[in-house]
């Protein structure tokens, strides 16, 4: 309520009674509208009545009436208001009552107070203030009352508001007004506290504009307002002006949206005091929004800086055969093509903002046809005869169950013993040595990438030999350094062992051929390998189902990687067996987040503190960055799988850690997995991965990383743990080595403390899978498995780019008898096809597809009747190359394979082309897989779910016009998610959806869906941080829910079988229900996180807009308007008595009369100051005292 006046109006009756009290307010004209609908009529009324009155009462009681109808209820009544042109009507009252020769401010001041809560609700109001040509008159205005306190907050309030609009801004901007509104701004005082914050906020909302920011740094404003924030943080010391302190940082903070206010603050010291001025807030309770805004503002204009590499593009570079000249795809500047990569399971935050106010989602297939339409094949039907191989089910005779006789060709690997598979190779690959003739005879065909094994490490090598004195050290007992990747034991190829030894003779005899002797010696040292291999299992061995040491060993010697790795990283040997117990989410310590920003701030601020060296660098040729600082850690990632590119040792116990991009690519940084040795026990250290991609992680939710000991693993405990303490994840000030400009990346921060000196450990993003675990798997299970039981056949459905055999595994039950009846039972059971990892740092899928895989080799009565039902054909890994060589998400072509589905390249993509060849192959003769899932991993949901396709779903979701009620589908997809809700902890139907993307349409699940007419389509996504829901709430995944989750999924397929019945029996899929249990779940697009927002900023954006704060500033007004009448006596007392001290002479008048308003000036001494700035900064000079015009 206002008050105004001396009649001091209130109304608290109705409008119809106002009428009656009033009638001078209603016309004849208008009374008949208003008899119709009061309410509405009234206030177009008082509206009109408004614009037309002259007198000073009648404005009055009607304003009075105005804010006494705005103030009660909701904002509902402004909004009203407006629509009945009510901000129109102010700016028309405004203008009337301003224009006169002495403007009556007992009406003006209600009026702007009333303009400004109105306008404050108005998106248009700066557009309208303009054609009212109200904008500079209030600007006029303030100029005028820049001495009195009361008037110019109610002109600064309403400048605020009109700022909304950029135009308005700008033309404000142009008249001189930013200048009038910094000058308002004053250093400390305790008094008209509420108008110097109108200032300050009017300042911030005129900076919403580049223009006006850049007339701001131009004068030099940004270092003013960094020493007006020093002035009030050191003397408000009863923070009795917070406010005032808050609005100085907002301000700030708008005005650093450019980058040469960024610049400016910095030259100007500001981030040194931001830093000291946030350190003794963090003593005082209740300057959180201080320190929160310090902060922000402190990594905002922290410089940007690029990471310490020459070139963003990947270490690892692979001549893509068809590209003469063996170029690498270079793929800088694809920025969009890497929005468009983003994951199946992820969408981009880009896209995500934008559809949150949609009611639905652009990216939804609306278009029946195209939903409902199945493409051509997309290649001749002679090429699929030659997948008839892969099918050997079909044709094979099963004479071994008459005779009983051992089964024949590959299952017939009895020979079980590792050497012999290493020499001969296993029945899928071809030997090393094969290989080897067949690279060099066709060079061009199959590049080699595996040739300069361990160039580096040789001399390493041989260093430790000579040290040693000795070359075949017996080892009598194994301590963790043994184990570095320097040490001889891990090395997966004799080869290794033979150039170390004979590097000197190469280096003195030049070039030798390999020769018979070679081979000789070659063996030599691969038994004498062996008997140390054999020592060590002895002594410290342990069981790991279905994991073998020294199969895993010749498994990875047939491995071609990129650079040639010939080193094997110990976890990966040794095996992993889940840590018994579960491991809990990470509790977020509060505000770590600052506090690692505060350790960065401080890099800047005392660079002389920082060590700064490179203690490992992949593109060294050097075995390894040895620093000269004997407590450094080391690093090595030269292994499989392996990803650490850089590590820079940035403190005593800190490092930065840059991630290696995916070879023939420079992004897609996000898998990690190193060693790290040369540790000090009980030491905190911290790591840094500074060049993460991704907006947002599970790093903020609970997410740590996994941590392997040698030292444990030796003393009986193989596990991988989760680790690290003090995670979080932010956006950093660092920007790629070129290009991309204005693009800066992630930090990922974790802080590990050892628990053992000098071990070598392993750190990984995820629990790691290799391509030859993969292999190695394989092997041991077709060992496990009972021949007569189960027809487990691995075949290689082609070879990857790199030549690296991509698997086909079957499995199926043996037929109980060669009689006719059980062959022909075989024959016909329905298919289900299986496969994972496309994405290679989901190594979360290949943990589940172990599961799977195990359980159905297993004599569980279920996998033997699943066995009997169906035919598996699973591809474990159709990713080999980006598994091999640390990739996260692309294959060698630099693309992202689980895009290619559409025409996928017989070259480019082999294991996808091959794929969907072999479903064609299946479609053509008559067996279309009854389910179709292709296994990932995802990093920003928790829990695991599958995507699904359906056609009904799709088209609600979308709002499609399309009448769905005649839409027949079979709603069978859903049996599986229902079933694996029920039975599988970790699983949630509520995250699974069955929408249809066009973003999405080149994936397996779509292609699979659309051109194959595969039902059950899916993509499981498997969280790598844990379940927020179901007996696992609040614990991580670790392996043995990942293979769990294997297990319950083959589980869920036995609710197929009743379906199958129906479907085999020929019985027409329009009989089914069509909606039963179709509508109990909503079924959203969740593609985005589920994450809350992070309890502290993730983004140090440099476009933050600042919102007007409607409650804020109603209540400035509202408290500007109680305390009126003490203004009012205290403006009387100065204008008569004069209680400061009053010069006479004009010069002064100014500040005289200012310094009723603001009686401590800003000290002579700090404008000089600031006057050199900008005169240094910018050569541009203010003049003193506002400019009238
Ligand atoms: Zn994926």
């Amino acid at each position: 309520m206002f008050g105004y006046g001396r009649s001091n109006f209130t109304w608290n009756g109705t409008l119809r009674e106002l009428e009656t009290s009033c009638p001078s307010f209603c016309g004849e004209r208008v009374r008949p509208i208003m008899t119709a609908t009061p309410i509405s009529s009234g206030l177009e009324v008082l509206l009109t009545s408004l614009q037309n009155v002259c007198d000073i009462e009648s404005t009055l009681h009607i304003l009075n009436v105005l804010d006494e109808l705005l103030s009660a209820g909701s904002d509902r009544r402004i909004y009203y208001m407006i629509s009945k042109g009510g901000s129109e009507a102010l700016l028309t009252a405004l203008i009337n009552n301003a224009r006169c020769f002495s403007p009556n401010y007992a009406v003006l001041v209600p009026l702007l107070h009333l303009l400004a809560k109105v306008g404050l609700r108005d998106r248009r109001i700066g557009l309208k203030a303009e054609d009212a040509g109200a904008v500079l008159l209030v600007l006029t205005l303030l100029k005028q009352n820049s001495h009195h306190a009361r008037r110019a907050a109610a002109c600064l309030w309403v400048i605020q508001v009109f700022c909304s609009s950029v135009s308005t801004a700008n033309l404000i901007g142009e008249n001189h007004g930013l200048d009038v509104v910094y000058r308002l701004n004053s250093s400390f005082t305790t008094r008209h506290l509420n108008t110097i914050k109108a200032a300050i906020d009017a300042l911030t909302a005129l900076l919403s504009t580049k223009a006006n920011v850049h007339v701001a740094v131009c004068k030099g404003y940004v270092a003013g307002l960094l020493r007006l924030y020093e002035d009030w943080h050191s003397k408000d010391a009863e923070h009795a002006a917070v406010a005032i302190r808050t609005a100085l940082l907002r301000c700030l903070h708008q005005a650093t949206n450019c980058s040469a206010a960024r610049q400016a603050l910095v030259s100007q010291g500001g981030i040194s005091l931001l830093y000291q001025t946030t350190q003794s807030c963090l003593l005082t309770k209740g300057l959180e929004s201080l320190v929160e805004l310090s902060v922000q503002l402190m990594r905002k204009c922290l410089t940007e800086t690029s990471l310490p590499l020459m070139s963003d593009q990947s270490v690892y570079s692979f001549p893509l055969p068809g590209r003469p000249d063996g170029c690498p795809h270079v793929d800088v500047g694809t920025d969009d093509s890497y929005e468009e990569d983003s994951d199946e399971e992820e969408s981009e935050e880009n896209q995500e903002a934008d559809s949150k106010d949609k009611d639905y989602d652009d990216d939804l297939e609306t278009d029946l046809n195209k939903l409902r339409s199945r493409p051509e094949p997309d290649r001749p039907k002679e090429l699929l005869a030659q997948y008839s191989r892969l099918c050997p089910e079909l044709t094979h005779d099963f004479q071994e169950l008459d005779s009983g006789s051992e089964p024949e060709e590959s299952l017939s690997s009895s020979s079980s013993d590792e050497e012999s598979w290493l020499l001969n190779g296993s029945p899928c690959c071809r030997s090393r040595r094969d290989r080897r003739k067949s690279d060099t005879s066709s060079p061009e065909r199959r590049p080699r990438c595996g040739s300069d094994t361990s160039i580096s490490s040789p001399e390493c090598l041989l260093g430790k030999l000579n040290a040693s004195g000795e070359r075949t050290p017996v080892v009598p007992h194994f301590e963790p350094c043994d184990f570095h990747s320097q040490s001889r034991v891990l090395s997966s190829s004799p080869m290794f062992w033979m150039k170390g030894r004979t590097a000197r003779e190469y280096a003195t005899s030049g070039e030798k051929e390999e020769g018979q002797d070679e081979e000789e010696e070659e063996k030599g040292e691969e038994a004498h390998h062996r008997t140390m291999v054999d020592r060590l299992l002895e002594r410290h061995g342990t069981y790991v189902p279905h994991h073998d040491p020294k199969l895993y060993r010749a498994a990875s010697a047939l491995t071609k990687s990129i650079p040639g790795f010939s080193i094997l990283a110990f976890p990966d040997f040794w095996g992993h067996l889940p840590p018994p117990g579960h491991e809990p989410m990470a509790p977020r310590k509060p505000k770590v987040q600052r506090q690692k920003v505060f350790e960065d701030v401080q890099r800047f601020l005392n660079p002389d503190d920082l060590i700064n060296q490179v203690v490992f660098d992949l593109e060294e040729t050097s075995p390894q960055c040895v620093s000269d600082r004997p407590d450094s850690l080391r690093f090595f990632s030269k292994f499989e799988s392996g990803n650490l590119r850089k590590a820079i040792q940035v403190r005593r116990y800190e490092y930065d850690l840059i991630l290696n991009a995916d070879a023939n690519c420079s992004q897609h940084t996000q898998w990690f997995y190193f060693e790290v040795s040369n540790m000090m026990a009980n030491i905190p250290y911290r790591f840094n991965v500074i060049n993460c991609e991704k907006t947002n992680s599970q790093f903020n939710y609970g997410m740590q990383p996994v941590l392997y000991s040698v030292r444990e693993a030796l003393d009986g405990r193989p596990h991988w743990v989760r680790t690290g303490s003090e995670i979080c994840y932010f956006r950093n000030n660092f920007c790629p080595a070129q290009d991309r400009k204005g693009e800066t990346f992630y930090t990922l921060t974790f802080t590990v403390t050892f628990k053992h000196n000098e071990d070598v450990c392993y750190l990984a993003y995820h629990y790691p899978y290799t391509y030859s675990a993969l292999q190695s798997h394989l092997e041991a299970l077709q060992r496990s498995v009972d021949p007569a039981k189960v027809f487990f056949q691995q075949q290689t459905l082609c070879d990857s780019l790199a030549g690296n055999p991509c698997p086909l595994v079957t499995i199926t039950a043996c037929p109980s008898s060669r009689g006719w009846r059980d062959i022909h039972q075989l024959r016909n059971r329905p298919y289900i096809v299986l496969t994972a990892r496309v994405h290679p740092g989901e190594s979360n899928a290949s943990w589940v597809m172990k599961g799977t895989l195990e359980f159905l080799c297993s004599s569980e009565p279920v996998a033997q009747s699943l066995r009997e039902a169906f035919v598996f054909k699973i591809i474990p890994m159709l990713n080999p190359d980006g598994v091999i060589n640390g990739m996260h998400r692309c294959a060698l072509n630099g693309k992202d394979l689980n895009r290619q589905w559409c025409k996928p390249d017989p070259v480019l993509s082999p294991t996808v082309y091959h794929t969907k060849g072999f479903l064609y192959y299946l479609n053509s003769i008559g067996r279309t897989p009854l389910v179709f899932c292709d296994y990932h991993g995802h990093s920003r949901k928790k829990n695991v779910f599958l995507y699904g396709c359906s056609v009904k779903e799709t088209l609600w979701q979308s709002g499609s016009a399309v009448d769905t009620v005649g839409v027949k589908e079979d709603p069978g997809y859903r049996t599986i998610p229902k079933t694996l809700d029920r039975i599988a902890p970790a699983f949630s139907f509520n995250s699974c959806n069955y929408l249809v993307e066009k973003s999405r349409s080149a994936t397996a699940r779509v292609v699979v869906w659309r051109e194959m007419g595969v039902l059950r389509c899916y993509t499981m996504e498997s969280t790598y941080n844990g379940c927020d829901q179901g007996i696992y709430k609040g614990l991580q995944t670790g392996t043995r829910e990942l293979e769990e989750m294997g297990v319950k999924f083959c589980h869920s397929l036995l609710s197929l079988r009743r379906d199958i019945t129906a479907l085999y029996s020929k019985k027409l899929i329009n009989h089914i229900d069509l909606d039963h249990n179709v509508l109990d779940h909503n079924s959203y697009n969740c593609f985005e996180d589920d994450e809350p927002p992070c309890v502290e900023e993730i983004e140090y954006s440099t476009n933050i807009r600042l919102r007007l704060n409607a409650p804020e500033l109603d209540s400035d007004i509202d408290g500007s308007t109680s305390s009126a009448e003490e203004e009012e006596e205290q403006h009387e007392e100065g204008h008569t008595g004069g209680n400061h001290d009053r010069s006479s002479n004009s010069e002064s008048r100014q500040s005289s009369l200012k310094s009723r308003l603001f009686p401590y000036l800003i000290e002579q001494g700090s404008i000089e100051k600031l006057n050199m700035k900008r005169t240094t900064c910018n050569g541009v000079t203010v003049a003193n005292g506002p400019h009238l015009t």
